[in-house]
């Protein structure tokens, strides 16, 4: 687990500052959260930890780095205006030009005057006399709000220190999600990558034309498919635009929130060869409909997920042909899209060049960093000068255990976490008032969704809520215990249901040492979610303890 920023208080010397509503994080749903409670008369503040907007799209700037959703729905629904005002180049857009959005956004709301960048929360108590919380920041400055609302981003925690022996390697160490502003040239060096999930997979094939030496240190050989990229014309665009209110309709509506879905019928009731020829048009599209948008049997069903396997395996055998690398890289271990699945360009092909190779960590796992280099449990030194970590996040909960959030009786959402977790509807948590979290375990965002498809849907929610609460002049509202456990109970009877759930990834927390196991995000989609969401709204929160 990770270890706490830090344990501070909020002294009486610090300058305190009063908000309606107080949010953390000023990505995606950060900046849509300050957009929709500033349009609903509240002051509110964002506090981000980076120099900038973007969350994500501002930490993660590694060589490679890419949206995997395409433009048209990797975006905001809030306003047609701005959908018409900007322009995508492309329908995957690499990072630099997701970042520009975020910051065209910001500044066409001029949301910048209403966010403390370089600003890391550190505590947050909810003060029971005064029903509001006391948010505790590392530059001296202490905020009183009635609401805390949480956009810090699930995918926000970087894995760190996870090998002993990094401090005395004399290269230099990257995590992909810490990456510096200004690039980094690999050029002439023995370059050493650790992951490949959907971010090594990308920095693998970006830098090997530019590395004397590639090792790429995989521990589970990805599934992957050829990303089908391609530069918008302004008809591309028009076209898109066109179908505004059709694609948004169809996002919010699907199961992992993308303008796709299971719209083939059962894959038993169509012959084998129908099934082939629906697989080979989706292969060809180069997106994740493969994965999200083919047979929703492929998560549940065995017997489908197994024909769908061997259908992708064949596709990336005949994309590598040598075999001994085919047994390296096809994986065969687990099914097809019980772990995130990436979408590449040219990832597979790598391999065929003479100055990239594959070490098998499974086999011998990484024992220690050492001075020049990385030490397996087989004895061998790969020798390196500088290493990459692309070794992933303490997803959806580390964002929020690394900071003192107390609530109820002094109660630790970190402890709470610690053992099991458990949210309601992956908006609240019972002793906790007034908190409100997106993207939080048990909600599809948390890992099972097209990020901003139910970012937005979280931001509606809360702030629907939060304007119950002050037309009604409530001032605390607070997940019940049974209400809780009815969550968790049904969370837990579709992720029985689910592959993912059986699976070893980040989607289970299998990746984190100690953490609770438990399928992050809701599996019954997000269309079944919103259904959930909008009839607690529809009968008044009544489940809800409101006073
Ligand atoms: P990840 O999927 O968790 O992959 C981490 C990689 O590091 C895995 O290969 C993992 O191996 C390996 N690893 C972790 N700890 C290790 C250890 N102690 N020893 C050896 N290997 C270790 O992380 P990610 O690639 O950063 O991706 C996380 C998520 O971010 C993705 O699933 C996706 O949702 C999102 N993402 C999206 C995009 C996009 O839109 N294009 C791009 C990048 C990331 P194991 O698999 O064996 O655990």
């Amino acid at each position: 687990m990770n270890t706490p920023l830090a344990t501070a208080r909020p002294s009486a010397a610090q300058n305190t500052q009063r908000y309606d509503a107080v949010i953390i994080g000023a990505g995606i749903g950060g900046l849509y959260q300050l957009y929709r409670l500033r349009e609903a008369g509240l002051k509110v503040l964002a506090i981000d930890a980076g120099s900038g907007v973007g969350g994500t799209w501002y930490w993660n700037r590694y060589p490679g780095a890419r949206v995997d959703s395409p433009s048209h729905v990797y975006q905001y629904w809030f306003s047609e205006e701005l959908n018409n005002a900007w322009n995508w180049s492309e329908r995957f857009p690499a990072q630099p030009e997701t970042e520009r959005y975020l910051n065209f956004v910001a500044d066409r709301f001029a949301l910048r005057k209403d966010i403390q960048f370089s600003t890391r929360v550190l505590a947050c108590d909810f003060d029971e006399t005064q029903e509001r919380w006391q948010i505790t920041t590392d530059k001296g400055i202490t905020l009183n709000a009635k609401y805390l609302i949480s956009c810090a981003g699930t995918l926000s925690t970087p894995l760190k220190n996870l090998f002993v022996g990094e401090k005395s390697f004399k290269g230099e160490v990257y995590h992909t999600a810490r990456w510096p502003k200004e690039p980094v040239d690999f050029t002439g060096k023995r370059v050493g990558v650790v992951g490949t999930g959907a971010t090594g997979i990308q920095v693998v094939q970006t830098i090997a034309p530019q590395v004397n030496a590639l090792t790429v240190f995989q521990r589970t050989a990805p599934y992957t498919i050829p990303m089908r990229n391609q530069r918008y014309t302004d008809a591309d665009r028009a076209a898109l635009k066109a179908r505004f209110h059709e694609i948004k309709a169809l996002a919010r509506n699907s199961f992992v929130g993308f303008d796709f879905d299971f719209t083939y019928g059962a894959f038993y009731d169509a012959t084998p060869e129908a099934r082939r020829a629906i697989l080979e048009m989706l292969w060809n599209d180069g997106s994740l409909a493969l994965w999200a948008g083919s047979y929703g049997e492929l998560f549940v069903d065995e017997g489908v997920n197994n024909e769908v396997s061997a259908f992708v395996r064949e596709k990336m055998a005949a994309r590598i042909k040598d075999p001994a690398l085919i047994k390296k890289l096809v994986p065969t271990d687990y099914g097809f899209g019980t772990r995130r699945v990436p979408l590449d360009t040219g990832y597979l092909e790598t391999f065929l060049r003479p100055n990239v190779e594959i070490v098998d960590i499974k086999a011998a796992p990484i024992e220690r960093i050492v001075e020049n280099g990385v030490q397996t449990a087989d004895g061998k030194i790969h020798e390196q000068d500088a290493l990459i970590l692309a070794t992933g996040f303490d997803a959806s909960t580390g964002a929020l255990t690394q900071i003192d959030i107390r609530g109820r009786d002094q109660q630790l959402l970190r402890d709470e976490w610690a053992h099991d977790l458990r949210t309601t509807l992956g908006l609240m948590v019972h002793k906790f008032p007034n908190l409100f979290l997106t993207a939080a375990p048990l909600s599809p965002g948390a890992a099972l969704c097209n990020a901003p498809t139910c970012l937005q849907h979280q931001v509606e929610w809360i702030t629907d809520c939060i304007d119950f609460l002050e037309k009604n002049q409530r001032a605390v509202i607070e997940p019940t215990l049974a209400q809780q456990d009815r969550w968790v109970a049904h969370h837990d009877e579709m992720a029985a249901t689910s592959l993912v759930a059986k699976t070893r990834s980040w989607y289970t927390g299998a990746n984190v040492d100690g953490k609770p196991k438990r399928l992050l995000a809701y599996a019954g989609g997000v269309n079944v979610y919103r259904e959930h969401c909008d009839a607690v709204a529809a009968q008044g929160y009544a489940e809800f303890r409101i006073n």
